[in-house]
């Protein structure tokens, strides 16, 4: 009889997020993949690029300015996107470096992302971050304040894509993502970054656009 090959981690997850689309009637075209490399080694990544993932996430600009710039030599295909905070200092050196900044959370720092734009003569798109959870310490604008957000976004210049959001740790999160589904539907955004390696298949049968796995693709940090 032959045996199965033992798929990789990388053919696990998109298998999985096939599966979470079909029930939910929707493409797993629709869902793009972004690998989360923080923390890991340009082998491990490069690995990766030779099994086909062309979409990557970082949540540190330094680290990404150490790692980055020789893998993207190799391969300008690849997409680099942030998602992790972001301190206005850092917005100039964001926007040259990478595709799309999930962490758009605050009126200080779209003006210094706007600036950045204009000096660079780049446009990235972005999404805004909601602290969906109405946590402290966490990164993200209140749900309150995201239509003020969009609009000064908007007016600055910024290309706005959607609406990212990291659930509480600990309780289902499946209420924060249809929430944040329906806060992107009320202010006119189609796409949505959410879901990690513990909950992407619920984000995805919640509408998902862009889901952000780092451990399951790599392996514990
Ligand atoms: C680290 C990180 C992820 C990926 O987390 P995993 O649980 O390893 O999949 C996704 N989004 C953000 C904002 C992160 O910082």
């Amino acid at each position: 009889m032959e045996q199965a090959v033992p798929s990789s981690p990388l053919e696990q997850v998109h298998s999985r997020i096939a599966t979470a689309a079909r029930i939910a009637g929707r493409k797993a075209d629709d869902v793009t993949l972004i690998a989360i490399s923080k923390t890991k080694p340009a082998e491990a990544i490069l690995d990766l690029i030779a099994q086909g993932q062309r979409v990557f996430g970082e949540n540190r600009v330094q680290e990404s300015q150490d790692k980055w710039p020789a893998i993207r030599a190799a391969h300008p295909d690849v997409q680099l996107h942030l998602v992790g905070q972001l301190q206005s200092n850092k917005a100039e050196d964001a926007i040259a470096l990478f595709d799309c900044i999930h962490s758009v959370d605050r009126p200080s720092l779209v003006t210094a992302l706007a600036k950045a734009q204009d000096k660079l003569g780049r446009k990235v798109p972005c999404f805004i971050q909601v602290n969906i959870g109405n946590e402290e310490q966490k990164g993200g604008c209140a749900v309150a304040e995201l239509p003020a957000l969009l609009t000064q976004a908007c007016e600055a210049g910024l290309e706005v894509v959607g609406l990212m959001c990291v659930p509480p740790a600990g309780i289902e999160a499946a209420p924060f993502f249809a929430l944040l589904d329906k806060l992107a539907d009320d202010n006119g955004l189609s796409r949505l970054s959410m879901g990690m390696s513990d909950d992407f298949e619920t984000a995805v049968q919640l509408g998902a656009t862009h889901v952000r796995i780092g451990s399951a693709l790599f392996g514990k940090r």
